[in-house]
């Protein structure tokens, strides 16, 4: 949210254009909440979310893991830091020269959740450890990542099965939730459907070692969300429960819950409008949209707290959108925005909660509209 050193910043730097504001000490505070929660797990932070070089280096040194998704992603981390040995290779779809050079980087590490994914890794990653991630049905999260990632836990037997047969390490195995998750009961889920596929293994005589729990822990955005404590105490007794007293070695990444309330994106309005005479619903035009960073607006998944210098007036109901020639970048229309009366051309707004998932959805040049630029203070 916007924090008294973003705040500042914004009106003493006064940069122009739009532009994300991410606080450090933020990212540092969510980092030891996942600490003291989940005190036994790995922190492997999803850099996916946000890359941000200063962002990697403060995790690194704080002892943060990382989970990267691309041999771009692996060297940013470790640029920022961190050793191999502190690196999975997270994505489940990989070319397999990228496997092999993540290999030859140290990485040893590496997600599958299909034969195939299995053979390529035998062939370029020989020996290394891997985990096959199961399907979780993304029930409860507002950012759903269903069914691309992950097998039925029935298969995942049969992947695991298949890398130990080609020298691999069958490590363990991993799911995610589904992003912005907001129902505790999803790791129980998930958890149960993990030990079946330890248990089915071990008759064989093949033991696992790990659970990966992936991210899906949720930022607050307009509605309230379960504190961090409460995750930690979900997850702890779900573990418990499938596991018993075997509790195995656990991984999380967190995303969106490190970075997401670290950030704030201080935005204009271009144009306010109505389309005709009688039109209730204003137009509001702000000069980012879904182009411009806030892809996750799509479908109007994430609705971001907006402010404004004129809260607490009247409002009215306003469709909030970009600023492109596109007309898929409307930001809010089924469910509009309130939205000051007094609100005028030229203002000021602040969309909160926008450290994660922004900076890196934003288009190259589209209408010639620069990248979001990104300060990380
Ligand atoms: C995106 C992703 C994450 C982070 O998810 P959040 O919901 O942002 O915490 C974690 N793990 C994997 C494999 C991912 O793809």
């Amino acid at each position: 949210m916007a924090t008294a050193r973003i705040l500042d910043f914004l009106a003493t730097r006064r940069p122009s254009g739009p532009c994300l504001v991410v606080d450090l000490d933020v990212v540092e505070e969510n980092f030891r909440a996942f600490e003291k929660v989940l005190p036994d797990s790995k922190i492997y932070y999803a850099v996916k979310a946000n890359p941000a070089p200063e962002i990697l280096r403060l995790l690194a040194s704080l002892g943060s893991s990382f989970d990267c998704a691309s041999v771009a992603e692996i060297e940013m981390a470790m640029d920022a830091g961190a050793s191999a040995a502190r690196i999975s290779f997270g994505n489940t779809i990989k070319k397999e020269r990228d496997i092999a050079r993540a290999f030859e980087l140290g990485i040893r590490l590496f997600a599958v959740d299909c034969v195939e994914e299995v053979e390529k890794t035998a062939r370029a990653a020989p020996g290394a450890r891997v985990f096959c991630r199961v399907l979780t049905d993304g029930a409860g999260a507002e950012w759903p990542l269903s069914r691309k990632f992950g097998c039925a836990p029935d298969m995942a037997v049969d992947v695991l099965r298949h890398a130990r047969a080609l020298g691999l390490d069958a490590y363990g195995v991993s799911f995610h939730v589904g992003s912005q998750q907001t129902d505790l009961s999803a790791w129980d889920r998930a958890l149960g459907d993990a030990k079946k596929v330890f248990g089915t293994l071990a008759e064989e005589g093949i033991v696992l070692k790990m659970v990966n729990m992936g991210g899906g822990f949720p930022t607050r955005y307009l509605k309230d969300v379960p504190a961090a404590q409460a995750y930690g105490q979900a997850i702890f007794g779900a573990l418990r429960k499938h596991f018993g007293n075997e509790l195995p070695e656990t991984i999380i990444e967190p995303g969106r819950g490190m970075v997401g309330n670290a950030g704030v994106i201080k935005s204009e309005v271009v144009l306010i409008s109505k389309k005709s005479a009688d039109d209730h619903t204003r137009w509001v035009f702000l000069d980012i949209g879904k182009f411009g960073g806030l892809a996750e607006t799509m479908d109007e998944a994430i609705r971001y707290p907006i402010t404004t210098q004129h809260d607490g007036g009247p409002t009215s109901p306003c469709v909030l959108a970009g600023p492109t020639c596109d007309s898929a970048d409307v930001m809010y229309e089924k469910m509009p925005y309130p939205l000051p009366l007094s609100l005028t051309i030229g203002d000021e707004v602040l969309i909160e909660g926008t450290g994660a998932y922004t900076t890196t959805y934003a288009s190259v040049a589209f209408n010639g509209f620069e990248p979001l630029r990104s300060y990380v203070i």
